[in-house]
């Protein structure tokens, strides 16, 4: 979908790192190992611009170490990442260029306690891409309008609640124009009653277009915005099927378990 909304067009201020028509994100046979426990084995699969990919499976699964390879946060020792044609790892590749452009929401949101929310919003817009403090300023308030916390720019992250925070959290990622995001169970800290405020926020970013790499137990949210859904098990992608042929007749007998536990 074309991005629409004042998010998408805040998106799509900065040209890619490098045009290419290829897939977003590409990753091809990779194994990871913590010493001897092999924790990713031979994992391929990619993500389309555009495309929202949800990863599901057990706890200890794999999943928070594949996407924070996908990000560099964790070196990989087989295969190749590829994130909008560069090649991750690649000694030629500028790291925390290639990072900027790759937004990242955790579990526990990670904001800086000592700083307002201005001034997360603010702080990797001014030290990564230099903007002004005007500038850097002006876009955050924009996009904390955008996730309902306008009011709140002046407040220090420990004066709101974890949803809030969250959605704080999210409008830092998107401040940097991400050409991809990626969550990694970013409503698995909170209260039942703010899960909805933050997936919202989440529907409404893949609505605008956003690529969208989501680790996530949230099937709610897999339903009504995924375009595939992984499956992982033990380090492997085991199922790596569109939506509506996971939920309709996952092939895997594990995913099947996995599912009839979850729904
Ligand atoms: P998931 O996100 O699916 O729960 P993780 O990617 O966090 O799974 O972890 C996968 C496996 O790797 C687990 O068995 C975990 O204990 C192990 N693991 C994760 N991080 C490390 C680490 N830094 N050192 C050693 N083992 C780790
Ligand atoms: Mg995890």
């Amino acid at each position: 979908a074309p991005a629409t909304g004042p998010v998408g067009t805040l998106l799509t201020e900065r040209p890619p790192v490098a045009a290419t028509s290829g897939p977003m994100i590409a990753i091809d046979g990779v194994s990871k190992w913590y010493g001897d426990f092999q924790v990713l084995t031979n994992c391929t699969t990619s993500v389309t611009k555009g495309e929202v990919v949800v990863v599901c499976g057990p706890s200890g699964s794999g999943k928070s170490t594949l996407i924070k390879c996908v990000n560099a946060l964790e070196p990989f020792q087989k295969g190749q990442i590829t994130v909008d044609g560069t090649q991750i790892a690649n000694k030629k590749t500028n790291l925390p260029k290639l990072r900027s452009r790759v937004g990242m929401v955790f579990q526990h949101f990670e904001l800086f306690p000592h700083l307002s929310i201005t001034d997360n919003l603010s702080l990797a817009q001014r030290k990564v891409l230099g903007r002004s403090k005007d500038e850097a300023q002006a876009k955050g308030l924009a996009l904390l309008e955008r996730v309902g916390l306008k009011a709140h720019a002046h407040k220090f992250p420990g004066q709101l609640s974890g949803g809030q925070q969250q959605r704080v959290a999210i409008a830092r990622a998107l401040a940097m124009n991400p050409i991809v995001m990626l969550f990694d169970e970013p409503t698995s800290a909170l209260d039942p009653e703010m899960v909805g405020e933050v997936l919202d926020v989440m529907v409404e970013l893949a609505r605008e277009g956003m690529t969208m790499m989501v680790v996530t137990h949230e099937m709610g949210f897999a339903r009504k915005v995924a375009n595939r859904v992984i499956f992982m098990d033990k380090g492997e992608i085991v199922e790596d099927a569109q939506k509506e042929e996971f939920f309709g007749s996952p092939r895997s007998e594990r995913a099947q378990t996995f599912l009839s536990r979850i729904l």
